[in-house]
């Protein structure tokens, strides 16, 4: 009898508009060693549809900085800019199905009315009963009842009711760009991924994503794992909104052991003047994924 190994696809999503910080690498390099462990591909997709704040410039650092740490995708770059029209028919087919609505609200009327939930604000639902067609602005979608869980392999079982805890949340931007959320999952289908390998910080953008797979698209929707969020001496996570430093570019290899150590990985000392592509061939054939910190946030050791 033979087994059939299901392919694995990967990805790795960042948003240029700036340059790999600590956190942002811990993250391809542990979404990297999945993928080279389960012998599939590791794609690259850089999230730049908001062009007020990505660039090409950023665009291209990021690739520069993953290829001098020797993470090299499979594959074209997917770039979301180049798939606008996708986006587009995915929403028309969201509002085909009538389960979404116009929202007029203004930013402050939305300040004053939500409560503050596990994933940012809920929103009460006031623009539920509008029933505008025509419409270029934003448009949220009908969240029916009902309990959804995850089970993440590291982080446990995960539970959201969103009608509860988050409300109908955007999938169109009042400014009329499709949303993340739709964007991302219309993106996974497309690449095909069987998995997704992010920070602990989307967590709620995951059960959104899951929401949207289940009434948007007939594929299976990919498996997704979290890994801890990397908090800087701040005890804020990294991140480029709170100018996180880049990565120092002069010492790969260095930032490589980092990233696996934070992982839960145990590189041996010999292995500390190794070149970047040694050390992730080690880390691939030692890849202990359920060595992980099982923690939404984790302290960057001084
Ligand atoms: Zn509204």
């Amino acid at each position: 009898m033979t087994t059939h190994h299901p392919i694995y696809r990967g990805r790795f999503a960042p948003t240029p508009s700036g340059p790999l910080h600590l956190g942002s690498l811990l993250t391809a390099v542990a979404s990297y060693l999945q993928a080279r462990r389960a012998l599939g591909t590791w794609n690259l997709r850089l999230d730049d549809l908001d062009q007020q704040r990505c660039s090409k410039v950023h665009a291209a650092t990021i690739m520069r900085q993953l290829e001098q740490h020797g993470l090299e995708w499979d594959g074209d770059v997917y770039w979301q800019t180049q798939h606008i029209e996708m986006y587009e028919a995915g929403f028309s087919t969201l509002q085909r199905r009538t389960e979404g609505y116009a929202c007029v609200c203004s930013r402050a009327r939305l300040n004053t009315e939500s409560l503050e939930g596990v994933d940012g604000p809920i929103y009460r639902g006031s623009c539920r009963k509008s029933t505008a067609t025509h419409y270029d602005g934003a448009w949220r979608i009908r969240i029916q009842p009902g309990q959804l869980t995850l089970n993440d392999p590291w982080q446990g079982l995960i539970r959201r009711d969103l009608s509860d805890d988050v409300g109908d949340f955007i999938v169109r931007r009042a400014d009329g760009q499709i949303a993340y959320q739709l964007a991302c999952v219309l993106d996974e289908a497309a690449l095909g991924i069987t998995e997704v390998v992010r920070g602990a910080d989307l967590i709620g953008s995951t059960m959104r994503q899951l929401y949207l797979w289940w009434h948007l698209s007939d594929q299976k929707a990919p498996e997704y794992r979290h890994i801890p969020v990397l908090l800087g001496a701040d005890g804020n996570k990294l991140s480029k909104q709170n100018h996180a430093k880049s990565i120092d570019q002069t010492s790969p290899s260095f930032n490589l052991h980092q990233c696996l150590e934070l992982l839960g990985q145990t590189p041996p000392r010999m292995l500390l003047d190794a070149t970047p592509d040694e050390l992730l061939d080690w880390a691939v054939a030692n890849w202990q994924p359920l060595a992980i910190p099982r923690l939404t946030q984790l302290a960057q050791a001084a």
